[in-house]
């Protein structure tokens, strides 16, 4: 995991506003031939020669979003370009360009936000993507990030939410309901670390499900891996919000209806072990968890075989007429309505 080193504070009003800018950018590369003009300009200025372009933006708010208790703030630069790049994954498309803007309160010094950037600067070296432009001012609550996520791709590869058809099978890349278990072990753990910040809790046992909360992986292989299968998705999204919230979209978007097998869904081991732990059904994490920035999508039946034996992906149903409705098949093989519960529903719950 990324560590996290704040002991001095120096005030960001000793740099003064483009200081800071500069200060917090100066260390970022470029990476593609597409961004012709970067941070520095009043605007950048990119080239796309032959693919569409993407743009996606997302913004995140303290203590609605994250909470900066257990959340250090070079993971949670981290998970904001991934929510992104995730969403830019999620078109089949490639990622190259972020824009980040922040809205930063008194209360944080030059190094809290240098930890920021550590973890949006480990973040564009591990994606290849660069960053050009953003935003920089003050905020009299708290902590405020937006970032804009820009990529690329063939009009003929672009998978949108609209495109299953019925009959095509669905599939999830990885495993999913870690990020969300992960969220439950550090808010049972989040009063021993207000009441003594050194004292690590031993959370061995839970380090895949804390890793996928705080350092969450967007899936830029998957688009690569589908081209040397040959396989063109028919739709496409990211799971954010939870499987069933998910499915649901590219239903509705697409007019078909599912059949989801809930003894498909892929879950790791330790979301098993911690659901059993924490009196919860690991389908209804799966279901509704959310934050596992996984991908799941459709494919034509034909396709079956390029795609039956590789780990990276499961089968986990398939899309039917609209009028049949959207179902989970269940273990016992009864058939229940799937709802739509994003993670937030979930919370309030508990
Ligand atoms: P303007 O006054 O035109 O809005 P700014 O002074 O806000 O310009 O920004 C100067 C340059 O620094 C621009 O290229 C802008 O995109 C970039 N920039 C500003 N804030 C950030 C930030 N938080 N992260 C990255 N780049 C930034
Ligand atoms: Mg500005």
């Amino acid at each position: 995991m990324l560590e996290d080193k704040n002991q001095e504070r120096t005030s960001l009003s000793e740099l003064g506003e483009f200081g800071l800018i500069d200060h917090l950018t100066k260390h970022f590369k470029i990476h593609h031939k597409s961004t012709v003009v970067s941070v520095g300009d009043d605007a950048a200025v990119l080239k796309f020669p032959k693919s569409q372009v993407i743009v996606t933006t997302d913004l995140l708010v303290e203590g609605v979003h994250f909470d900066l208790s257990y959340v250090p703030l070079k993971h949670l630069g981290y998970k904001a370009v991934m929510a992104n790049l995730s969403d830019v994954y999620a078109m089949n498309a490639e990622a190259t360009q972020i824009t980040v803007s922040i809205a930063v309160s008194n209360r944080f010094p030059l190094e809290a936000l240098e930890e920021l950037y550590a973890g949006i600067q480990t973040a564009c070296t591990n994606y290849k993507v660069d960053l050009i432009g953003g935003d920089t001012t003050s905020s009299n609550v708290g902590l405020v990030i937006s970032v804009t996520a820009i990529g690329h791709a063939a009009p003929k590869k672009i998978a949108k939410r609209s495109t299953a058809k019925v009959g095509d099978l669905l599939v999830v890349t990885g495993d999913i309901g870690a990020a969300y278990m992960g969220l439950q072990i550090l808010e049972r753990e989040k009063a021993v670390f207000k009441v003594n910040p050194n004292n690590q809790p031993d959370l061995e046992q839970y380090s895949y499900l804390i890793e996928r909360q705080l350092k969450p992986e967007a899936r830029k292989d998957v688009r690569g891996i589908l081209e040397s299968l040959e396989v063109q998705p028919t739709s496409m999204i990211d799971i954010s919000d939870g499987l069933s919230s998910e499915v649901l979209h590219i239903c509705k978007n697409s007019g078909v209806g599912c059949n989801l097998y809930e003894d498909k869904i892929p879950l790791d081991p330790q979301v098993i072990s911690s659901c059993e732990e924490f009196e919860l059904d690991s389908t209804t994490i799966a279901l509704s968890g959310g934050e596992d920035y996984e991908l799941l999508f459709t494919i034509s039946q034909d396709d079956f075989p390029k795609i039956k034996a590789n780990p990276n992906f499961s089968i986990i149903g398939h899309m039917t007429e609209e009028k049949e409705g959207i179902h989970l098949i269940t273990r016992a093989d009864t058939k229940i309505p799937l709802v739509a519960r994003g993670w937030n529903a979930l919370q309030k719950e508990d």
